[in-house]
């Protein structure tokens, strides 16, 4: 037997203790222990009742995503003949849950006739977050308990009950209080004395809410339309209803197929991409996981605008006391009370308690004096988007932090460096990119300077960890990863409506394809006075830069969008959905006559392609110089901070999977049509193309 798994008897009940830190992964050294022991339970006559337990914190996490891509995973026996082994066993078996039962921990636990559990157990099928279904008869032993709606919940959401709901469906038989083992001991005595049988759920029936039909097609028309673009939580469903019409056998022969079917899909290879591209962002090569990093006990935000009044509720709501500091008592006042507002709109949602808003509050102090940043541990500025401010302030904060203080800037374009050299501490100056709001988007890019020092960049990157950020490092540039990629998106949409598409037909092409919105209504909600400021800039700074002027003729006139209602679409008042506006239309007409474009019908798939391959071409750039440290870093950008569809996996993924060849091949074919001198594809993309290669390796 592998130490992973040990084996006892105690009072005639065998008790096979799992030991495979950090969560039971039920990987190839674990299955081997329990099989034996369920074996040896078996055999021995004098054992009466079996418990498999694991330890007070996990029961069993599910597969060992260790083993995850290698032979190990094949090595027998696998889970479903575990499952087997449990249901042929003839003495009752009790699952003693400590922790958490999630996945193939929970069809573990599935497998034996009993279930026990601690107070603060949590039980979940989470496999559909990485775009699978249970794959060793979850989906047909879960709605044997706990009947079908209440499965298809559970599975499709893959969010865990705890213990408590759990014992209500009847998916734990008993809440232990004290000793887990102890308890389930008791219990497993119980069952001895009271000759209790083994209770197999595969002889179970499912309990349907309803006439079976009519039930299951509810479920499909509600399912399918919370999960747009994912196959998995259908197909669960479909499992669901196959163990209500089917034999337990049937139904895992089914279960199978369809399990195959969405491990070899594109989608699940894309939410399995993302899982570990999360895991790789905070591996930076020249910065080891043990670089001792600096205290983070406070923080001060200056400039209570859009971004200062979210960076400071990401840092309270994560328990860290902060200074916002404006330049006048109105505009912080306002701050403030937005924040508070924000605040109070969760509670009345239901989704705040009133003592956590209160709590959240009060570590919030407000000052209009920069000096009172003083004694924070991380000053992060979110004031205007210039220059000669930033550097004002960063000499000024210079003067008046503390030593070894992080001076941190949100700045969106501006270059970082020149920013840390208006103070003697460059060393301690880094980019903290926070997206908008910033209290809700999970991306935050840490942009890494010249001279950042690499206790500040492993610092900065635990505290994103911390407010609860995915934290991905970027180079200087323009734009950094994220928005000097989303430039050359925003070109060829620009470029798209110069050609004859309409607003509406570029977002639907869009949004169709998976992004949370198209590049024209997202313009509207950033506002397109932003846009436009930029191109101002560039006009200046890079003449070669070429956009199509309509932009600018819709900022012109006073069009910034959303806040001003009206945009590249109309909104009605209090209403963010776009209408589209025949004035736009008359006005793009017009700019085409104006510059005699000729105008064409433009498919679907090929405004995805342009729109996807500018973002891709650029990343490869980005690449290419280092600015980002791997792909999969590129993906999560866009990911966690773009509204890019999880189940492409970001747009590095998605080249991957269409084959870099093939997009080379779309790229130079761009290059012939309009505006194609802006088409130069990245040398990396045509070497990789060229090679056969992935930029995900
Ligand atoms: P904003 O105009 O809403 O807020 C800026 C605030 O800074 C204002 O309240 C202003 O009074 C204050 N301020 C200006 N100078 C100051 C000074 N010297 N001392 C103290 N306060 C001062 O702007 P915003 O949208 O919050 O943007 C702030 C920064 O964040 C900019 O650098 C911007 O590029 C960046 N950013 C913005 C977004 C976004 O979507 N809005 C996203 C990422 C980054």
């Amino acid at each position: 037997m592998s130490d992973a798994a040990s084996y006892s008897v105690r009072d005639g009940i065998a008790v096979i203790t799992l030991n495979n830190p950090p969560v039971n992964g039920l990987g190839s050294v674990l299955r081997p222990g329990i099989m034996d022991g369920i074996k040896k339970a078996g055999a021995d006559p004098a054992v009466k009742a079996v418990v498999i337990i694991g330890s007070a914190k996990a029961f069993s996490g599910g597969a060992d995503i260790r083993e995850f891509n290698t032979p190990k995973m094949l090595v027998p026996p696998s889970l479903p003949e575990l499952n087997d082994a449990q249901d042929a066993c003839a003495k009752p078996m009790v699952a003693a849950i400590g922790g958490f039962a999630l996945g193939g921990g929970l069809e573990l636990a599935l497998g034996c006739h009993y279930r026990v559990a601690l107070p603060k157990s949590q039980l979940g099928l989470p496999e559909v977050k990485l775009g699978l279904l249970p794959g060793s008869g979850g989906t047909q032993r879960l709605p044997r308990v706990v009947g079908a709606a209440q499965a298809v919940q559970m599975m499709t959401t893959g969010n865990p009950v705890p213990a408590e709901k759990a014992l209500a469906l009847g998916l734990v038989d008993e809440i232990v209080q004290g000793d887990l083992l102890e308890g389930a001991l008791a219990f497993a005595r119980k069952l001895i004395k009271e000759k209790k049988e083994p209770r197999r759920i595969r002889d179970m029936t499912v309990k349907v809410e309803g006439e079976p039909k009519a039930f299951f097609e509810k479920a499909r028309a509600e399912v399918g339309k919370a999960s747009r673009g994912f196959p998995a939580p259908l197909e669960i469903v479909a499992c669901v209803e196959a163990a209500v019409n089917k034999s337990f056998d049937e139904g895992c022969k089914e279960e199978r197929e369809r399990f195959q079917k969405l491990v070899e899909g594109n989608e699940s290879k894309a939410l399995r991409h993302m899982f570990f591209a999360e895991r790789q962002t905070s591996k930076i090569p020249d910065v080891p996981e043990d670089t001792p990093t600096r205290q983070i006990r406070s923080a001060a935000v200056i400039g209570a605008g859009t971004m200062g009044g979210g960076i400071a509720m990401s840092l309270v709501n994560a328990g860290i006391p902060v200074t916002i500091i404006e330049m006048q008592r109105e505009a912080l006042d306002r701050g403030i009370a937005t924040i508070k507002n924000n605040y109070a709109s969760t509670v009345s949602k239901g989704r705040l308690k009133q003592e956590d808003m209160d709590k959240r509050v009060s570590l919030i102090k407000s000052s209009i004096r920069l000096e009172d940043a003083k004694d924070a541990d991380i000053v992060i500025e979110a004031v205007f988007e210039r220059m000669d401010v930033k550097q004002d302030i960063f000499r000024k904060l210079d003067s008046v932090m503390k030593p070894g203080a992080i001076l941190a800037t949100n700045t969106s374009t501006l270059d970082v460096n020149a920013i840390a050299e208006a103070t003697k501490r460059p060393q301690d100056v880094i980019g903290t990119h926070f997206f908008s709001p910033a209290n809700v988007m999970r991306l935050l890019e840490v942009v890494r300077g010249a001279k950042t020092a690499k206790d500040v960049l492993a610092t900065t990157l635990k505290l994103g960890k911390q407010i609860k950020k995915v934290a991905v490092v970027s180079g200087v540039c323009d734009g950094f990863i994220g928005n000097r990629m989303v430039e050359k998106y925003g070109q060829q949409s620009l470029f798209l409506l110069d050609e004859g598409c309409t607003p509406a037909q570029v977002d639907a092409a869009a949004y169709q394809w998976g992004m949370a919105m198209g590049p024209l209504a997202m313009g509207d909600m950033a506002g397109l006075d932003i846009g436009w400021e930029i191109r101002k800039r560039r006009y200046v700074e890079r003449p070669n830069l070429v956009y199509s002027r309509v932009g600018d003729r819709i900022a012109e006139l006073g069009r910034y969008g959303q806040k001003t209602g009206k945009g590249w679409y109309r909104y009605e008042a209090g209403n963010r959905t776009p209408i589209p506006d025949p004035e736009v239309d008359e006005l793009i007409k017009k700019y085409r006559s104006e510059n005699n474009i000729k105008t064409r019908p433009i498919a679907d798939a090929e405004i995805v392609e342009r729109l996807i391959y500018a973002l891709v071409n650029e990343a490869a750039y980005i690449l290419e110089e280092g600015i980002a440290l791997r792909a999969s870093d590129i993906d999560m950008v866009y990911l966690t901070g773009y509204g890019f569809p999880m189940y492409r996996g970001g747009p590095m993924f998605y080249a991957d999977t269409v084959g870099l060849k093939n997009v080379l091949n779309s790229i130079q074919r761009f290059q012939s049509g309009y505006q194609g001198a802006v088409w130069k594809p990245a040398p990396l993309l045509v070497k990789l193309a060229n090679e056969g290669r992935r930029f995900n390796e």
